[in-house]
């Protein structure tokens, strides 16, 4: 899965740029740092890899979420349709600024089930963000025509499938934004660092300012020249991250090349053990490979494979089970337990989180499993690896 595992010497000499400047800051220090920008030529290269027109780097993917809907205007009051299955940071950007969760139902793309996004539309719902978890994709033509239809936004959490594609366009790039997380375990890395992208110049100057502190930018060298047209944050990343993110983003491709010879040798294994089904992918082409996800017969059955991949000495995803990324377990969330307290119609309506069962989704996450895939096996290395999660899960069965 993640990027670090090769780690090398483009990285250090990125890094190295940076350190002989000693300017760490992606702001202002026009001179000493000799021409040095590692942050805007990171969102540069962003635009390119992945076609679009704008690119706001910030200090990790839940700051990118955070600004995106500060950007789109989303807060108090609005209802944003999310999945069951996700990893936390995504309620959290949606409770930070003040808007509600309204979680539904994943399917067998364990993301976004269509029909469950359009019973729980109302008057309040102002935008839908699938999270494409594991490296693949939800059904994007089914979302962007329920946003079509009912006039909302459509907001990517992308933040586990860079480099993912849908249709031969990059995952983050088809709604109104999208975001990445280059935090330490993900795709690219720029060990603590995120982005948004979107087409909506006004959409990316808002982006741009409210990272910064609401910094307009416009105040040339001198940031004290700066204007403040709105409140900000300080979601900056630092040079020394967009350093690393530069060599990583270039090894993207590499990198792809690897999950998905990696994932067609285990999925091959695996494909041989009966009652063994796999996720459907609504653009098998466009899957980044991070994962290899498949379903077992029923939940004990998951847990009991799980058992015996990780007795095999192999690591496996039981969401169920997990801590962070299935709705089972976000007790925190469901108690509505914070520091500070929420406005009350915000915890008026995560109220009923503390008895609400999601059985459909507990049908599809109980029986799944996910096999993350790494990008530094040697090929004895994956073959053995397959053959051990094939014999594992059959062991089960
Ligand atoms: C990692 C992740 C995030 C948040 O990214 P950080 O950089 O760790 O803050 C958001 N959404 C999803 C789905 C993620 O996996």
């Amino acid at each position: 899965m993640p990027g670090f595992e090769l780690f090398g010497a483009e990285e250090k000499k990125e890094v190295n740029d940076v350190l002989e400047t000693g300017i760490y800051m992606r702001y202002g220090f026009d001179g000493p740092r000799k021409g040095i920008w590692k942050a805007k030529e990171l969102e540069q290269a962003l635009c390119e890899r992945f076609n679009v027109k704008f690119a706001q780097l910030t200090s990790s993917g839940t700051t990118a979420l955070t600004t995106a809907m500060a950007a789109l205007g989303l807060g108090a009051g609005d209802e944003i349709i999310m999945p069951t299955f996700t990893f936390v940071a995504s309620f959290e950007a949606v409770l930070s600024v003040g808007a509600t969760p309204v979680l539904v139902d994943v399917d067998d793309t364990l993301t976004l089930a269509p029909e469950a996004v359009k019973a729980a539309i109302t008057p309040k719902t102002k935008a839908i963000m699938p999270v494409h978890m594991c490296g693949s994709m939800a059904d994007l033509d089914a979302l962007m025509a329920i946003c079509k239809e009912h006039n909302l936004l459509l907001l990517e959490d992308a933040c586990q499938s860079t480099g993912a594609t849908y249709k031969g366009r990059a995952l983050g790039s088809i709604g109104h934004a999208g975001t990445f997380s280059f935090d330490f375990v993900k795709t690219i890395t720029c060990a603590e660092g995120g982005a948004i992208i979107t087409n909506d110049e006004d959409v990316y100057t808002k982006c741009d300012a409210y990272s910064d502190h609401g910094h307009d930018h416009l105040g040339g060298a001198d940031r004290g020249a700066d204007g403040h047209p709105f409140l900000g944050y300080n979601f900056r990343i630092s040079e020394l991250h967009a350093a690393v993110g530069l060599a990583q983003i270039r090894k993207l491709d590499k990198f792809l090349a690897i999950l998905r010879n990696n994932k067609e040798v285990l999925k091959n294994a695996l494909s041989e053990v009966p009652d063994v089904t796999f996720r459907r992918i609504p653009d098998p082409e466009g899957d980044s490979c991070t994962h290899l996800t498949f379903f077992l017969p029923d939940l004990d059955t998951a847990r009991a494979a799980t058992k015996a991949i990780k007795t095999a000495g192999l690591p496996a995803f039981h969401w169920f089970d997990n801590n962070w990324h299935y709705f089972r377990k976000w007790d925190h969330l469901k108690a509505v337990s914070t520091l500070t307290p929420y406005a009350a119609p915000l915890a008026e309506a995560l109220a009923k989180y503390k008895t609400k069962e999601f059985p459909a989704s507990d049908a599809v996450i109980g029986r799944c499993i996910s096999f993350p895939i790494s990008l530094a096996w040697t090929d004895e290395e994956l073959r053995d690896r397959a053959a051990k999660l094939a014999a594992a899960v059959k062991s089960v069965l």
